[in-house]
């Protein structure tokens, strides 16, 4: 181990107290260097060469241009799942692992997906919305909101059968719908081991289930798959439910569907952009609330992932998939295997 403690950085911390649960685990061997910024620019180029490991957030890109700078770098570890905002080919002919966090928010993310669901269907955002209006006049029992339905029975489409879209899938059993599930990359008899339908296609999901949650993550392949294509297959009283990530659904085209009343509902966690260009149309009319979307958009800020104990797992756990690789040269949750052809030895 060496003498002199190692320099990490966190260049977006995603937390206003001072690292403590990271320095709690790791100040005997590392020192923190804690930053807010969202942009690269914002931290000198001679600074970025002089870290052991890049702990990271999701707030600033981490390109090619960057990875060439990161000069000391051993490791760069997200605290959290996606990590589409990382040059994963860039930092693996570098010689820099990329390492994710899968094990920490997966139940809060799939019990959003299901949140979500069921404000639609049990038409809670409707009446709530109602009688914040008028407590006494609008508290009509019989009320029946346009997107209720009995949940019992229903088709729930599965996209992406991972962690969190097996963790969506059980709890919607459990509510005693019927799982239907596209996820080329999952090994065959999966489906049969957690009891749902295996579709080997996307569009046979959006033809045949009135709700479709989506779970894959950003790659060049899932951007933008939900468009308008995709969501001229769903039926008009459908719901499209996305805590993925924003890129994976086409904005435009889910203005269009909703304007046109060719999609029921959608329910986002994520957006293309976040926080979201105030100017696009679907943000406009989100804001505006005019008649044709009342109640058939929801959106929350990319909290799915988000509890007390969630932020605690993240940080914790990629706290120790750092030290693993500082003090033991372990590898832990490598993302970028395929691109690591060496691997850098810095300080033993
Ligand atoms: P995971 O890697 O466990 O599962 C993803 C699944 O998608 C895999 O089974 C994979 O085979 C499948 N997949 C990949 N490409 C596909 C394709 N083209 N078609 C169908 N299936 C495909 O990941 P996870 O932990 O379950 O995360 C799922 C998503 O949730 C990711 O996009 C992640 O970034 C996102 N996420 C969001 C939040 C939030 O707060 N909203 C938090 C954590 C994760």
């Amino acid at each position: 181990m060496k003498s002199e403690k190692y320099r990490v950085l966190v260049p977006d911390a995603q937390y206003v107290d001072d690292a403590e649960i990271e320095r709690n685990l790791a100040s005997k061997w590392v020192d923190y260097d804690i930053r807010r910024v969202r942009h690269a620019s914002s931290i000198p180029n001679e600074d970025w060469g002089s870290y052991d490991a890049l702990h990271v957030w999701h707030e600033v890109p981490i390109d090619k241009s960057l990875v060439a700078k990161l000069d000391r770098c051993r490791i760069i570890v997200r605290c959290g799942v996606g990590y589409d905002h990382i040059d994963l080919e860039a930092a693996g002919h570098a010689g820099i692992p990329v390492c994710n966090t899968p094990d920490y928010g997966t139940s809060e993310v799939a019990d959003h997906a299901m949140g979500l669901m069921l404000t639609l269907v049990r038409g809670i955002g409707t009446l709530h919305r109602e009688l914040t209006q008028d407590p006494v006049g609008n508290y009509v029992t019989a009320r029946t909101p346009p997107l209720m339905r009995r949940i019992r029975g229903t088709q729930l489409g599965v996209i992406g059968l991972g962690r969190i879209g097996t963790a969506t899938a059980l709890r919607a059993q459990a509510f005693g719908m019927n799982v239907c599930a596209y996820d080329p990359y999952q090994p065959r008899g999966v489906e049969i081991a957690l009891g749902v339908e295996r579709v080997d296609s996307m569009v046979k999901v959006l033809e045949s289930c009135p709700i479709v949650s989506l779970h894959v993550p950003l790659t060049t392949e899932t951007h933008g798959m939900i468009d308008d294509k995709a969501m001229k297959k769903m039926s008009p009283n459908s719901i499209l439910i996305n805590t993925a990530r924003g890129g994976i659904v086409d904005l435009d085209a889910l203005y269009d569907a909703l304007y046109q009343q060719q999609l029921g509902a959608a329910a986002l966690d994520v957006l293309p952009e976040e926080p979201p260009d105030g100017t696009h149309p679907l943000i406009v009319a989100f804001k505006n609330q005019p008649e044709w979307l009342k109640d058939r958009l929801i959106l929350t800020p990319h909290s799915a992932w988000n509890s007390p104990e969630s932020r605690h797992d993240a940080r914790a756990k990629s706290t120790e998939t750092l030290l693993a690789m500082l003090l033991r040269n372990e590898l832990r949750n490598c993302v970028n295997l395929e691109y690591l052809t060496i691997q850098r030895h810095n300080s033993p």
